[in-house]
């Protein structure tokens, strides 16, 4: 039998009617509107995309928004001085720096220099502490909503076997840990894993975040698994696909999600909320 559809745009549309009437709620408590600021340096399109996305996504549910799009030029210095400037700002109480930042940048100390307390997407490494301790405060948005998905399935995911395939900080580990973290035994595969597909193959749960088209065949899917496909690919014709090769592998696994309309929509939506949280925590709601 085919699989169910995880369907992300419904979810994550779910989400962010439960986001508007939980901050509509705070805001009548407290006069506070959860405030998300987004910075974007340099031209890339894909980017600005993503934050004209997440300004629309904040505003519909009745966050306040700022945007910062600076030019390519833009030096470490002026980049460091606006987030602390952000840092100190009391409207604001997620930050958000979208990645690829520009060559001559150097990401990392500009990642660490984003307040622990405002660190919306959950890179500072306090948050990755607090992560791997199993106490997070803010989860990594994308991981988040991978878990989100895999929960709507209805399925336990205590003493499931679950391969990650990917060890990126912002994708693989994260969800690995989040995994460990709900009780299931979890193996992650990486570019060096020897048999990956048999290993996948002894999966319940699979979580793709390779960023290669098609890489996950049927071949590697257990009968009745939960694929979860976080990967965003461009074909040649433009269109967009997953690393799952996605029609013979639905006719094999239990649950699986789409792309797009799969992780993607799901990762503005956790943003949002890591966002209201933060704000609540401000205001010790
Ligand atoms: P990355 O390039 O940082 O990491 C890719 C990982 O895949 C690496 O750990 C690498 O070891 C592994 N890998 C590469 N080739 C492999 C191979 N042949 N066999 C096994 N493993 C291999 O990428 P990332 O940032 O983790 O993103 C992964 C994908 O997810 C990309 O397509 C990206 O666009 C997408 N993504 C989507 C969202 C979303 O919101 N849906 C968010 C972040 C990333």
């Amino acid at each position: 039998m085919a699989a169910q559809i995880i369907d992300g745009k419904a979810l994550a549309q779910q989400l962010r009617i439960d986001i508007a009437k939980d901050v509509s709620e705070f805001n009548e408590r407290t006069g506070i509107r959860p405030g998300l600021a987004a910075v974007l340096v340099g031209g890339d399109p894909a980017s600005a995309i993503y934050v004209r996305n997440k300004k629309i996504a904040c505003e519909k549910a009745g966050l306040y928004p700022e945007e910062y799009k600076l030019p390519e030029a833009t030096t470490q210095g002026e980049l460091l001085t606006l987030i602390h400037k952000l840092n100190a700002d009391p409207k604001i109480h997620g930050i958000l720096v979208q990645l690829p930042l520009p060559k001559h940048i150097d990401s990392k100390p500009i990642l660490e220099a984003v307040s622990q307390h405002k660190d919306a997407d959950g890179f500072h490494p306090y948050n990755v502490g607090r992560l791997v301790e199993g106490e997070p405060v803010f989860t990594p948005c994308t991981p988040k909503g991978v878990i989100h998905m895999i929960e709507s399935t209805g399925q336990s995911i205590t003493g499931k076997r679950a391969v990650v395939i990917g060890r990126s900080n912002i994708v693989g580990k994260p969800v690995a840990l989040l995994l460990m973290h709900r009780h299931a035994t979890v193996t992650v595969c990486h570019s060096r894993t020897q048999d990956l597909p048999a290993v996948c193959r002894e999966a319940d749960i699979v979580v793709a975040a390779i960023g290669r088209t098609q890489f996950v065949t049927s071949e590697m899917i257990k009968e009745g698994a939960i694929v979860i496909d976080v990967g965003i690919n461009r074909r040649e014709d433009g269109s967009l696909a997953g690393d799952v090769d996605f029609e013979p592998v639905k006719e094999k696994a239990g649950w699986i999600t789409p792309v797009p309309g799969g992780v993607g929509p799901m990762t503005i939506a956790m943003l949002l909320q890591n966002t209201v949280e933060s704000a609540k925590r401000f205001a010790k709601q």
